[in-house]
Formats: structure tokens, sequence, C-alpha cells
């Protein structure tokens, strides 16, 4: 992939990091999509150049240029993420898809599923929570792509057909059993969803990679923290994030990933079945 292009797919990507932070606040507090943009301190209205995704950060030093009060430091964040996964994304469809017909389904697959996981792990990494109507929604979407992916079956889709179905139940299920043997665990209806969600995303063959990277992801920064703050008993954290990034990084790489884990040679048998 050309430099030029993966600038521009950059810059795409930071755009929409700009509206997945603006969509996280406005869906927490219950706004409308529709209003202005504004100073979350003095609530005055923001113009054209307080919006540049990063540039604005950039130029006015991480402060608000009406109010002088700092930006919090996860927008920039946001964006330059979202930017980077988009990169991972089409680069994903330019080695895999190219020369495939329907790029263009397989791109707004891409994106849409970027954009909901980036959604759910920012949405809980503040405020410790998920949002069920965001991820039913996900799930409905996740579903009608799976269907979509049956119909036209031999691989023309970047997600499974029957086996997401599979993966989805399967997931869902297990997460379903933990929260009912562990009530109150913080575990809830929400994380049911989540991974089922994440299930449709990566298929039966991903979950396991899918469930050993976001618990050993999960764990290491959980020891992070506890060291950081010394107390070992009852740390917390969000773990829809690491759910999230695991999902996408086994939507991206699972082949590989399969592979390092030499689960590769078992799952093409079972795919072949499927
Ligand atoms: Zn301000």
């Amino acid at each position: 992939m050309e430099l030029l292009l993966i600038l521009q797919v950059f810059i795409f990507g930071l755009v929409w990091g700009s509206f997945l932070n603006m969509a996280v606040y406005r869906v927490k507090h219950e706004m409308n999509f529709s209003g202005r943009s504004f100073c979350d301190h003095t609530k005055e209205n923001l113009t054209w150049k307080d919006l540049i995704p990063l540039l604005s950060y950039i130029v006015y030093k991480g402060k608000c240029r009406h109010c002088g009060e700092k930006l919090p430091k996860i927008y920039p964040f946001v964006e330059v993420l979202t930017g980077t996964l988009f990169v991972f994304g089409f680069w994903h469809l330019w080695v895999n898809y190219l020369d495939k017909p329907l790029l263009g389904l397989n791109l707004l697959i891409t994106i849409i599923y970027i954009l909901f996981f980036l959604f759910f792990a920012i949405y809980d990494y503040l405020y410790w929570e998920v949002n069920v109507r965001a991820i039913k929604s996900a799930l409905v979407s996740a579903a009608i792509f799976s269907i979509l992916a049956i119909i036209l079956n031999n691989y023309q889709l970047v997600i499974p057909g029957i086996g997401g179905f599979i993966g989805a139940f399967v997931a869902g299920l297990i997460i379903y059993l933990i929260v009912k043997s562990t009530k109150g665990s913080g575990m809830g209806e929400g994380d049911i969803y989540l991974m089922a969600f994440a299930g449709f995303v990566v298929g039966i063959d991903g979950l396991i990679p899918l469930f050993l990277i976001s618990s050993v992801s999960g764990s290491i920064i959980g020891i992070i923290k506890a060291l950081k703050i010394k107390k070992f008993h009852g740390v917390q954290i969000q773990f829809v994030p690491f759910i999230s990034f695991a999902a996408l990084a086994v939507f991206f790489w699972k082949d590989f990933i399969l592979k390092i884990l030499s689960l590769d040679d078992f799952f093409s048998l079972i795919n072949n079945y499927l």
C-alpha cells in the first residue's frame, strides 16, 4: 500500500475518531446527534477551528480556545487510535480482498465493526458500563452481515457466515453461564451481548484467540495497575476495551494468530464442514 494512501486512510480514521468522541458523550448524556459541538466546560458553541481532529488539539496545546480549560487527553488518543485501526483494517482488505468482488461492501463492514468496538471500548473506559442499546444494534447488524455471508458464500466477505452464528452462540452462552454462576461479579447482560457480537465478527475458529488475547492482556494491565497503586485486592479494570481490541486483532489477523497457536490445521478441518 502506498504511503499517500495510508496517510489518507489515517486522516479518514481521525475524522471518525472525532465523531466517536462526540457520539460516546452524547449517547451517555442522552443527547441528540445533530446539535452543534460545544465546550464541555462553558457550553459555548465551538467553531471549525476547534474541531479539526488532532490538529486543533496540537495547535491550541490541549486547551480549549475559548475558556483555556484543559481538554481530556482521551480525545486526541481516540482519534489517533481510530486512524491507526482504520489503517490496519484497510491493510487487511488490501492484502486479502483487493482482487475479489464486493470490495465496497467489505470496506463498509470493516468500518462499521471498527467503530462499534471502539465505541464500546471508550464507553466502558470512561463510564465503567456497557450501553446495552448500542450493543443490541451492533448484534442486529452483525446477524444481517453474517446472513449475507451465508447467502454469498465462498469466502467473499471479510466475516464468517455460519461460523459467525455458531461463534456468537457459543461466546454468548459462555458469558451467560459465567454471569449466572457468579452473580454480581461485575459481568451482566451487556457483556453477554458484547461477546455474542464479538463471536459474530471472529467466528467459531476465532473464539480461542479472542478469549486468550483479551484475558491475557487484561490480566497484564490489571497487574500493572495493582503494582502502581500498591493494592492487590479488589483491583478493578474496565474489561470491554480488551475484548474489543482482541476481537479486532482476531478480525484482522485470524489466520496468522491461529498459526502461532498451532490451531490452524484443526480449524481448517472444521471449516470444511461449515
Ligand atoms: Zn471551553
